[in-house]
């Protein structure tokens, strides 16, 4: 039988982070001492308060169909967190609960975009962006930046990009891959160019509390009514409560938008989870007091591989100060990314993720989301696999 698929489908590409996590999972099976390095998400637990709020609701039955936008009490938390933290208005109906912030993304493509229109995205990118936009029908225009610039699009580049097709422009600060923190006023310069030639902001914000180094985060809709209602801020659980596998993000927009979506998802998934909800309603209402000491943690072992990363021959790394990943420049190997990547899992058992995943050849991801004893160890094996090059 030939099957045959939807163009949305057939221009699909498997994702390159799955090709090396299969093999280093080969490799643990079969046991050997991989260090992994790839992972996107914390190695922490759930905060308890956060469980425990799940169990009541699934021994008290909260095991229902909810509105497919969420329950209103999580709408309401969420709104007055925007508030409460970020200064920004919302009512509760421009609120949409999603299965994940990639949800979330994904219903702002779907519901925005189609074929002939043009969706800005700046590489290094998360890898889900561009693919997205593909499925949507649209195409994405990527906008290269460099580790001398701080991975940083200027108002300028994006200037020269925006076209009459243009519909959004997708930025990503804090950011995955690299870990850059744009400035408030660096923020601001681009809104003002996507405010003034009227293109749509997807501001991904989901490392909003990992920050560094006394870097500040600034959502692009605080710089005006305007900028505001040109931006959907896409936001979520999974990383500042470690909630990867509960499926719960959500986002913010001008209530047409918020509508649509709604819509969008009653017909597609209904509701996120009942009691992954009411799980999101503790995360969103309690102190965030887990996160003090996780951000100790993360900022030891972000010292840590810095420092040891510069040392290794042939590798330069801009010290980015957000999330979880450092993204090391390898073009003094004269390697590119899937060779030494391949290589370095082959020859020293790390698995680390090549940066062509990302839009980015001369690079690659550490995520030092481990231990600081697998990033003693797998820095260690990188230094001499580097060395003999
Ligand atoms: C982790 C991540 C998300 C959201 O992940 P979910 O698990 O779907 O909430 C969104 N954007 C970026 C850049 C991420 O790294």
């Amino acid at each position: 039988m030939q099957y045959k698929f939807s163009d949305r489908a057939a221009s699909l590409t498997p994702s390159v982070t799955l090709a090396i996590d299969g093999k280093a999972k080969e490799m643990k099976a079969a046991g050997i001492d991989v260090v992994g390095f790839g992972t996107g998400q914390p190695d922490f637990d759930t905060p308890d308060f956060v469980k425990d709020a799940a169990k009541k609701a699934l021994d008290e039955g909260f095991t229902k169909y909810t509105p497919a936008a969420g329950i209103p009490e999580l709408r309401q938390a969420i709104a007055d967190k925007f508030e409460r933290e970020n200064g920004l208005k919302y009512e509760a109906n421009q609120i949409v609960v999603s299965c994940g912030g990639k949800h979330s993304c994904f219903n702002v493509m779907m519901a925005l975009c189609q074929q002939g229109d043009e969706v800005i995205v700046p590489a290094p990118y998360w890898l889900s962006y561009p693919e997205m936009v593909r499925m949507a029908g649209a195409t994405p225009v990527i906008l290269e930046t460099w580790d001398e610039t701080h991975f940083k699009v200027t108002p300028e580049q994006l200037r020269e990009a925006i076209n009459e097709n243009t519909r959004i422009f997708i930025l990503n600060s804090p950011s995955n891959p690299t870990g850059v923190v744009y400035s408030p006023d660096e923020i601001r310069a681009l809104g003002d160019v996507c405010v003034q030639q009227g293109v749509l902001i997807l501001s991904d914000e989901i490392y909003e509390h990992l920050l560094y180094d006394g870097a500040v985060h600034k959502s692009v809709a605080t710089c005006s009514e305007h900028h505001q209602a040109q931006t959907i801020i896409v936001h979520g659980f999974a990383k500042a409560w470690s909630m990867t596998g509960w499926r719960l993000g959500f986002m913010a927009a001008p209530l047409p938008i918020a509508k649509k979506i709604a819509a969008f998802q009653s017909h597609s998934t209904s509701n996120p989870t009942s009691f992954a909800q009411i799980g999101g309603v503790a995360a969103m209402t309690q102190p965030m007091s887990h996160l003090p000491a996780w951000m100790t943690e993360f900022a030891k072992r972000r010292e840590f591989a810095h420092a040891r990363l510069s040392e290794c021959k042939g590798l330069s790394c801009y010290k980015s100060e957000g999330a979880f990943y450092l993204f090391p420049n390898i073009e003094g190997t004269g390697l590119k990314s899937s060779e030494f990547c391949a290589r370095l899992l082959e020859d020293e058992q790390v698995a680390a993720v090549p940066g062509i995943a990302f839009g980015a050849d001369d690079y690659f991801r550490l995520s030092y989301a481990t231990s600081m004893e697998q990033l003693e160890k797998g820095l260690e094996r990188i230094e001499r696999f580097c060395g003999k090059l």
